[in-house]
């Protein structure tokens, strides 16, 4: 063990350093709090030794100071001291000391505290291994051995902002076994297994890039997330995964789609991860699944995503509703709120295309305008349907459009339009 001395006193500071080398251990010396505090910064140490009467900061601002900088990681401190009131104990246990001996220190005693605090640093460790294994256990599927779908979930996430912000593309496979109810009634459950394992195997083989996410999506399902690569690149792997499985040769006899177990790809790629969101994405791969079974299985499709636009509506006369449901629907997603207050939060989670709002109270909505160009980084254009003439109020933003009551309809599809294209 390495442990940190830190006395002022040089006499002390030699006689205690023996008592440390001579039960095998590494003296590093400070003689005040300050010269502590880099060493701790510079290196790992896993005991200090802490004089609490020092000039400058003394033993228990330094262990405080300590304490913070270590957060989390638990090194264990044990104070050396004059003071023997009861008080000063509690002060340094509250300071975040671990023991407390009093000077003059007995060398068998400081002995058997080292000894004391190093069994509780090993238990510590073990601890922390253990919940290492624990941690690794829960995000992986045990047959596999793969990541199981919910790590999956929260590590695409992560890679997905992370695309949004580099403006990188991202691509998604989905991969299903062929016939493998029939593999099961054919060669057993057991084998059944044992094939999933070898499939499993094959594909984290083929997608291994730093980049690339394998993880066990259900029963013989499989999902494979690629970071900053296009629609190219994505039908690249999903091919080699394909042939990867082929390659096998695990024996189906009864699959009509080969005489070896064979899988089916489908595949989606996002060139702007602004435009959609991730379960879009996983819903695009698997319709490109369902083709690739509908092809004749043992195949890929690998398309690439364009998500509809989004248009959010607040609609607050159910006017303007009823005309968009019926000329929209199939161009663009509707998101409905009742609200400015959802309309501004939605704004900021789903960045819509374009707002339009239904409001007579044109105040209110030019308010609503304000907030949202206050927004950091959203910038949508809205339209306004309103009764109010809007005399008094004139617009502040280019992005903005008023359009009169009665609403023309053409008018308001072609402003849609404009600005969707
Ligand atoms: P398709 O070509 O259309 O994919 O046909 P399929 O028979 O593979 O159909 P489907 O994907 O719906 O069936 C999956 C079957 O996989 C259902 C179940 O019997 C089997 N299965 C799912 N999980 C496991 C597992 O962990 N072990 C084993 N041995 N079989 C599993
Ligand atoms: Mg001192
Ligand atoms: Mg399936
Ligand atoms: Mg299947």
């Amino acid at each position: 063990m390495k442990i940190l001395l830190v006395e002022d006193s040089a006499t002390l500071r030699y006689a205690i350093s023996r008592y440390i080398t001579e039960v095998g251990h590494e003296a590093v010396l400070a003689q005040d709090g300050e010269e502590a505090m880099h060493i701790v910064d510079a290196t790992a140490v896993d005991m200090i030794i802490m004089d609490v009467e020092m000039p400058g900061l003394d033993g228990f601002e330094t262990t405080r100071l300590i304490r913070e900088m270590l957060g989390e990681h638990w090194v264990p401190i044990i104070f050396v001291t004059g003071k023997s009131e009861e008080g000063d104990f509690q002060d340094g246990i509250e300071a975040g000391g671990d023991d407390y001996l009093i000077k003059p220190i007995s060398r068998i005693i400081l002995k058997a505290k080292i000894k004391a605090m190093e069994r509780i640093l090993d238990m510590r460790n073990q601890l922390n291994l253990a919940n290492r294994e624990l941690t690794e256990l829960s995000e992986r599927d045990s047959l596999t051995r793969l990541y199981n779908r919910r790590t999956f979930e929260n590590r695409a996430l992560g890679y997905w902002r992370q695309a949004n912000r580099a403006r990188e593309p991202l691509s998604v496979l989905l991969l299903d076994i062929d016939h493998f109810k029939t593999f099961n009634d054919t060669y057993g459950h057991i084998a059944g297994d044992d094939c999933i394992r070898s499939v499993a195997d094959a594909i984290a083989q083929s997608a291994n890039r730093p980049g690339d996410i394998v993880a066990r999506y259900g029963g013989e399902e499989f999902v494979v997330l690629l970071t900053n690569t296009p629609e190219s690149g994505a039908r690249h792997v999903a091919e080699q995964i394909r042939l990867a499985v082929a390659g096998l040769q695990i024996a189906h006899k009864n699959s009509s789609a080969s005489e070896f177990v064979t899988l089916c790809v489908g595949g989606a790629t996002l060139n702007n991860t602004h435009n959609g969101d991730l379960s879009s994405l996983i819903h695009a791969a698997d319709q490109g699944l369902y083709r690739a079974k509908g092809a004749g299985r043992n195949c890929v499709s690998v398309k690439q995503f364009t998500p509809l636009p989004k248009l959010l509506l607040l609609d607050k006369h159910a006017h303007t509703k009823p005309l968009i449901e019926r000329q929209l629907l199939s161009h663009c997603t509707l998101i409905n709120v009742d609200s400015y207050t959802d309309a501004l939060s939605a704004t900021q989670q789903q960045r819509p295309d374009i707002v339009v709002i239904d409001d007579d109270d044109i105040h209110e909505a030019l308010n609503f305008c304000k907030n949202l160009s206050e927004l950091d980084a959203v910038r949508v254009p809205v339209i306004l349907v309103t009764a109010d003439d809007g005399s008094s109020a004139q617009s502040p933003f280019d992005q903005l459009v008023i359009l009169p009551k009665p609403l023309d309809s053409r008018s308001l599809l072609a402003n849609i339009n404009r600005f969707l294209v």
